[in-house]
Formats: C-alpha cells, structure tokens, sequence
C-alpha cells in the first residue's frame, strides 16, 4: 500500500506536486480540461490543509528547449479560473531560478504555482541527478499524481522522490486501487476487453490478462489477426502481418489456461474505410475479399454483452471497431452501454476506449476511467510503474486498512 497526501501533515509544508496538465491547446485556449480537473481533489486538500502547493507538469513535446508554443501559461490561467484563486506563475526557460526561488519563498499557507514546462530542460526525460535535486530543493514534501506520466521514469515523476518524502494524490490513489484490485483481487467472473487497432501494441498486455482473467473478449480491428490465425479469409481488413503467429499462440495458452476467450461471431464490412461507404454484416467465415472489417456484428454485441452481463469485474481497453465514423461505431456504443447496464466493478483504460465512454455520454456510469492510455496499458501488462514504485510504502497493518477503507467510502460518494 502507498501512502497518500492523508497520511502526512502538511500544513505550511512546500509541497511540491507533480500533475498531468499535457491538455489539449488551440490558438491559446484548452479544448478539453479534464485531465485538470481530474487533479482539483488534490489541490483542493493542499489548500485546504494549509500547504504551499508548487505544481510541477509536462506539455506536448517541446524538445528538451524553452519553447513559448508549449509554456504551461494559458494552463496556469485555467487553473486560477478552476480554482478560484491566484496561481503564481512564472515562465522561466530553465523552469527553476532564482526568480522562481524567490517566489517560491514568498508563497503563503494555502497558495497555488505553477511551474513552467518541465520539459523545456533536456533532464527532465533523461532523469538525471542535477534536474531532479533542483526541483526537490523547492519543496519539502513530494505528492506525485500525474497518472499519465507514471510509466516514465522522469526527473520530475520518480528522479524528486528520491531527495523527498514522496505520497501519492488522490488521483493515482484511485487508479491503483481500481487497476491494481482488479489485477490483484477481482470478484469474479473477471471479463476484459481488448480491442484498437494493432494486436503488437496489446500483446503483453493480452498475455498477462491471460493469467487473471475467466474470459477474454477481443474485438475491434486486432480481432482480423486472430481470425487470420485462425486460418478465415478477411478480405481488406486490418491486419497485422507480424503478429499472426503470436496471436494463434494466445489462442492456445487461452485453451491451456481455460480462459474462456470470445471473438466475433460477425462483422459489418465496407467497401472503403469510410463513414459512407456500401457495408453489410457478414459471419466470421465469410467475409469478402474486397470488402474489410469496419465493426463488430449484432449477434456478436449478443454475445459479448452476455458476457459482460454475467461479470464482476470488467477491463476495458480499445474500441469494437472504426468508432470515429458513426456509421461504424454502433459495435463500441453497444459494448459501452452493457457496461453501464452491469452492476460490476467497470474499469475503462484511458485513450480510445475513454473517449469513446465519453463521447456516448455514459462516464459516469463506469467505476473508474483511467487518465492515462500508456500508463494503464503498462499496468494491466504487469509492469512497474517507475512514478508509483517512486512513492513511499505505507505498512500493512490493519489499521491502515480500516484507513484506505474510510478514504475510498468518501471518494466514491463524492
Ligand atoms: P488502438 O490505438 O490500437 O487502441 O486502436 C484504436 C483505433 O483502432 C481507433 O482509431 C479505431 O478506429 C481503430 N479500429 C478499431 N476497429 C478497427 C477496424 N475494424 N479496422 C480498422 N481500425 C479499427
């Protein structure tokens, strides 16, 4: 169990706190908050509780050099909008100076900074030593809760926790708790999803599911390779060359492990790959040879729904099928709603199948939607996250528990 920023006094504290504010930005306005938004709790018990909060962030890709296209301003003015408050901010090319040091210093109990782009410095994404302390020596108490960024190993996400005491926020909180339960303890049965576009991408991912899950369902343009694998004709849709041998292999481990795995049983096909294009649904064994794969059939929305209806904990990551164009995106829409119809545990990994969530208007009816893409594909593959390994451990003792118990039951009300 990690510790969290309720299992520290803050009080008057610097406390520096690393978030994922890489939001998207046009002509100086951001599109879509979220990820903001998603990071207000913690801020809000810094506040609260009489910190100095110093806010540490990535945007876009800015090359390691001071580049205004990507300066966090126009994010530090929404912050101060979402907020309610001032937000200190300065933008300076090397993040940290003595300007920044000193305003640093004048920060009151319950104030808000921003810092600029982390990654205007070269360090940042190599981890070295230098960047790292320099950051660190702002603050007293390291609180990381940028998800999205978790899965790097980067000065300011896993290279400060080892110069300060280092909790989580209530972001990664909840993303461990409902990630890692799944994982670790899920009511069964437990049903995941995998569906996108490239089976290379989800392969690791798909093997450790393998381990944990009673049945796989796997939909979306990865299913073509399997059914190649499986020796089908698929016609013009997706494929992905490489991985047929590997995909017939997560066949027979599925057999080996009795995990019950389900593709589709049909698919609507097109003429193109377009919103417009002539389709028809065919079964899995007929497909066209000029025709491709566009989404899944409905009596395969019969089927996994089924499955999904009869689970207790679901996984879900990647979309049914072309969900962009709405002609092809009544397979995913049809999944989404059995989730939001089923009384499991709903755990949503962050990209396609989030927005897809979203863009439905069903959110607030899963369990949990992870703010990160990479970052929850990596934890459901298993692997250590170097910016939550980074986080100091709490000991396991039943008080502790009782602890965790009492956050969660206030988090899930609110
Ligand atoms: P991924 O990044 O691997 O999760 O893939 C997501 C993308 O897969 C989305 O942009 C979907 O449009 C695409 N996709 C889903 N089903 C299909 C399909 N049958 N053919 C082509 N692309 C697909």
């Amino acid at each position: 169990m990690k510790k969290t920023i309720e299992h520290i006094d803050v009080k008057g504290m610097k406390v520096l706190v690393r978030c994922d504010f890489n939001v998207p930005i046009k002509d100086g306005k951001i599109t879509d908050d979220t990820r903001m938004t998603a990071a207000l709790p913690t801020i809000q018990y810094l506040i609260d509780h009489d910190a100095k909060v110093i806010i540490m962030s990535h945007l876009g890709r800015p090359k390691g050099k001071p580049d205004m296209e990507y300066t966090l301003k126009p994010v530090a003015d929404h912050l101060a909008e979402l907020l309610g408050k001032d937000v200190v901010f300065i933008s300076s090319p090397t993040v940290v100076d003595d300007k920044v040091r000193a305003a640093v210093d004048d920060l009151k109990e319950g104030d808000v900074m921003l810092l600029e782009n982390v990654r205007f410095r070269p360090e940042e994404t190599e981890n070295t030593f230098d960047f790292s302390s320099e950051l660190a020596s702002l603050g007293q108490i390291f609180v990381n809760d940028a998800f999205g960024t978790a899965h790097r190993a980067h000065c300011s996400t896993a290279g400060v926790a080892g110069y300060l005491p280092t909790v989580s926020g209530y972001l990664i909180d909840k993303e461990v708790k409902y990630l890692g339960e799944a994982l670790e303890r899920p009511q069964r049965p437990f049903v995941a999803i995998m569906g996108g576009a490239k089976v290379g991408d989800k392969i690791s991912v798909i093997e450790n599911l393998l381990n944990k899950v009673d049945t796989l369902i796997i939909g979306g343009g990865m299913a073509y390779t399997f059914f190649k694998a499986l020796g089908y004709e698929i016609g013009q849709s997706i494929l992905d060359e490489e991985h047929i041998e590997l995909a017939g292999s997560l066949l027979e481990k599925a057999k080996e492990k009795k995990v019950q795995l389900l593709l589709p049983e049909d698919v609507v096909c097109a003429k193109e790959f377009d919103n417009d294009s002539e389709s028809a649904v065919f079964s899995k064994d007929s497909i066209p040879a000029d025709m491709m794969g566009m989404d899944i059939g409905p009596e395969t929305v019969k089927l996994f729904s089924e499955a999904i209806a009869n689970a207790k904990t679901i996984v879900w990551n990647g979309p049914m099928g072309v969900f962009e164009m709405p002609n092809f995106a009544v397979g995913t829409r049809k999944v989404a709603e059995a989730l939001a119809a089923s009384e499991a545990t709903t755990v949503i990994g962050g990209g396609d199948s989030a927005a897809a969530v979203t863009q439905f208007g069903l959110a607030d009816k899963m369990s949990h939607i992870s703010t990160g893409g990479g970052a929850s594909l990596e934890f459901l593959e298993g692997k250590v996250l170097p910016g939550i390994a980074a986080i100091d451990n709490l000991e396991h003792t039943d008080e502790n528990v009782e602890l965790y118990k009492h956050i969660y039951a206030a988090q899930d009300k609110n």
